[in-house]
């Protein structure tokens, strides 16, 4: 392929590959001569039905590039009767395109990122092609960036740590807050955490940051000690892979007490994903937490599948409401779910914060229904270390 790259310059072309979701999986269901045989079919298939192929080859165990004449198609036609074709036999085909693509690359260069658009499908069921296009290529170079700095902004200090306050929606204090951490990233700026945080999970390095966002939360509550500021709990989002560690509850407390903090006033909240993972792992490292005195925090509730056998399983003391669903009752006027929600946390003894909150309707409606604290920009946005501390002085009792 790099041949003919090379040898028309003039010439457009587009790479088309394909890749099979689960091989492995079926290799060990079907047996290695099986899928052998599904993986020369296919080839075939792929032959027959792509058209004007100038050079095609196998890219790896269950991958097949095809370079082929530039063409204004509507490749979902094409391509979608063999992805739903192969699917009955169990065989999920999907497609990355790069179109046009660069002359002075390798091959194996347009493939990786032909490749890459696959893997843009990882999660969406059905859907089989992607174009490898800007916005992608954009996304992969910082994310390519982020990776790779990844270990020197935490040995650099480059993260900053940010408290979302909480207020107590019958006396309208502050009543704690939420750790948010934000990357200050010396080539790309301010980074948001929805940027970051699926990469650090991606390559295991999200317990270091998790464990960052606690020293800095306990370094805040010391700060506000020793300053005679109003003492409020300040929690932490604890990553599913947290779990993995079995002495995430005493790494916990290790920090906690080299800062001299009452455990009452660090809170950790995780979300439902954590239980998914390992219920047992899960349930045994929160009793330990709490029996160490931190409160647990069951956040995002009513964003992914909650189940409210979960509910009764998880030792929790606040449930969090999810911003998006209080959104949802304030965009259809329609408060049912969220009122259900405070019940059912209410009969289980758990407090409930509502997030998301923007609005003074929002906060009337939530206190009617005896929601106990919320968190959201009608209060305050997530506060640098100094603006939250003149924001506690401010909103002293
Ligand atoms: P989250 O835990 O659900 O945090 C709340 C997010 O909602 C924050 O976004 C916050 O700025 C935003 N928010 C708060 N009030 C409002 C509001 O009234 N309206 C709207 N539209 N948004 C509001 P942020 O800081 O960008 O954090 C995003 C997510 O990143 C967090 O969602 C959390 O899942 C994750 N994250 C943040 N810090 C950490 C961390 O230290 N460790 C881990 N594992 N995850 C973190
Ligand atoms: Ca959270
Ligand atoms: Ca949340």
């Amino acid at each position: 392929m790099d041949n003919l790259l090379f040898a028309y310059p003039d010439r457009s072309y587009d790479m088309v590959c394909s890749d099979i979701r689960d091989f492995k999986t079926l290799n060990e269901c079907y047996g290695r001569k099986s899928c052998d045989r599904l993986l020369h079919d296919l080839a075939q298939k792929l032959v027959d039905a792509i058209p004007d192929v100038v050079s095609c080859g196998r890219i790896g165990g269950d991958s097949f590039g095809f370079l082929i004449e530039h063409q204004h198609t509507d490749w979902t036609a094409i391509l979608d009767p063999l992805v739903r074709g192969m699917e009955v036999a169990h065989l999920f085909v999907r497609f990355g395109i790069v179109e046009n693509v660069d002359h002075s690359l390798l091959a194996s260069l347009i493939c990786d990122r032909a490749i890459l658009a696959i893997d843009e499908l990882r999660d969406s069921v059905g859907a089989g092609v992607l174009r490898y296009d800007d916005e992608l290529h954009a996304r992969k170079t910082m994310e390519g960036l982020l990776v790779e700095s990844m270990q020197e902004g935490i040995e650099q200090h480059q993260f900053l740590v940010c408290f979302q306050p909480k207020h107590d929606v019958v006396t309208g204090e502050v009543a704690g807050a939420e750790a948010l951490v934000r990357w200050e990233h010396p080539e790309l700026g301010f980074v948001r955490p929805d940027a970051f945080i699926t990469l650090f999970e991606r390559n295991g390095l999200i317990s270091a940051l998790d464990r960052y966002v606690c020293r800095e939360a306990c370094r805040q509550i010391a700060r506000i000690r020793d300053k005679g500021l109003m003492a409020v709990p300040i929690s932490i989002n604890i990553s599913p892979l947290d779990f993995d560690d079995h002495e995430l509850p005493s790494h916990i407390k290790a920090i906690a007490d080299e800062y001299g903090v009452d455990h009452e006033l660090l809170h950790v909240e995780l979300t439902e994903t954590a239980y998914a993972e390992d219920p047992d792992v899960v349930v045994h490292a929160l009793e330990e937490l709490r029996a160490y005195g931190f409160k647990v925090e069951l956040d995002d509730f009513g964003s992914g599948y909650s189940s409210l056998a979960l509910l009764n399983r998880l030792p929790l003391d606040v449930l969090k409401i999810d911003g998006g669903m209080v959104q949802d009752a304030s965009r259809l006027n329609d408060y049912r779910i969220v009122w259900s929600a405070i019940q059912i946390a209410q009969l289980l003894g758990l407090k409930t914060v509502a997030e998301g909150v923007e609005t003074s309707e929002e906060v009337q409606r939530l206190k009617e229904m005896g929601c106990d604290f919320i968190q959201g920009f009608y209060y305050a946005r997530p506060l640098q270390r100094d603006e939250f501390e003149r924001y506690l002085q401010a909103n002293r009792p």
